[in-house]
């Protein structure tokens, strides 16, 4: 049963590349949204964003390449653990993470929660363990890998859900909570889908960068340069965008949410 969804914004980052991403300035502002959702089975986090130790140790956690090209701001405030504390919960109920995919950006606060179960779909995690140079660049497993708990979830049995595919067996939340294997971002990528009294919510991650993208119509030459350069399989990619474009179009009771999209949180929460 879920009771709550509070939006989170763990993490800003503002490289040099405003223009390939269709921002204003030089200084991109890319952020990182989480999901914090209350059930009855305690709490559940949609992706981390940055950690508690990436903050406080950003060369370690990080490295000095994405330490200094991602202009990352150093605010352990923006950490999930902080502000679980602030909105009066426990962070010790968090009992369960789904993480789209592993990059640093969205696995830095696992390790802010050792006693959570993280979901993730198994082709992701496994890609992780073999370090070629660009997943050395993505990947910072010491992020997570002293983390025991996880469900490496095979996405080998799954069934239709509108246009895409729900991994089924995944019986913790009754189908209210859903992983939607969205390949391509990365080899593992899964988008979270969660009931909501009418509709449902559908945590992308990074399918998609901005919500511009959602209208096929947009040109957006920069934009697709720079998702194809961090791409793990750019065709995947890019199905999976022309299904959560006519999502967008022909099912207004799913709101799509991107991981980077500042216009996008700020429907849901001003920033802080
Ligand atoms: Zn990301």
């Amino acid at each position: 049963m879920i009771y709550n969804i509070h939006h989170l914004h763990c993490g800003t980052m503002c490289p040099a590349c405003a223009p390939l991403i269709h921002q204003k300035g030089i200084q991109a502002h890319i952020i990182c949204h989480c999901l914090l959702v209350e059930t009855d089975r305690g709490l559940v986090l949609i992706d981390t964003g940055l950690g508690l130790q990436d903050y406080l140790h950003p060369q370690q956690r990080l490295g000095s390449l994405i330490h200094q090209l991602g202009q990352i701001e150093l605010n352990t405030g923006l950490s999930a653990v902080q502000q679980i504390q602030q909105l009066g919960l426990n962070p010790k109920d968090v009992q369960h993470i789904f993480v789209t995919h592993l990059d640093f950006d969205h696995a830095g606060g696992i390790s802010d929660f050792p006693q959570a179960t993280v979901h993730v779909l198994a082709s992701e995690f496994n890609t992780t363990q073999s370090l070629s140079f660009k997943n050395r660049i993505r990947y910072k497993t010491n992020q997570f890998k002293q983390h025991r708990f996880w469900n490496f979830i095979e996405h080998t049995q799954t069934e239709r859900w509108f246009n895409l595919e729900k991994v089924t067996g995944l019986p913790l939340f009754q189908d209210e909570i859903l992983m939607i294997p969205l390949l391509g971002h990365s080899a593992g990528h899964a988008g979270i889908a969660i009931k909501q009294a009418e509709g449902w919510i559908l945590f992308c991650g990074d399918a998609y960068f901005s919500s511009l993208e959602l209208d096929a119509s947009k040109q957006l030459k920069g934009l697709h340069l720079f998702e194809s350069i961090l791409a793990y399989d750019n065709k995947m990619r890019l199905h999976n965008l022309k299904q959560l474009q006519s999502l967008a179009q022909q099912q207004p009771q799913i709101e799509l949410i991107c991981a980077h999209d500042l216009q996008e949180f700020i429907r849901y929460r001003p920033l802080s």
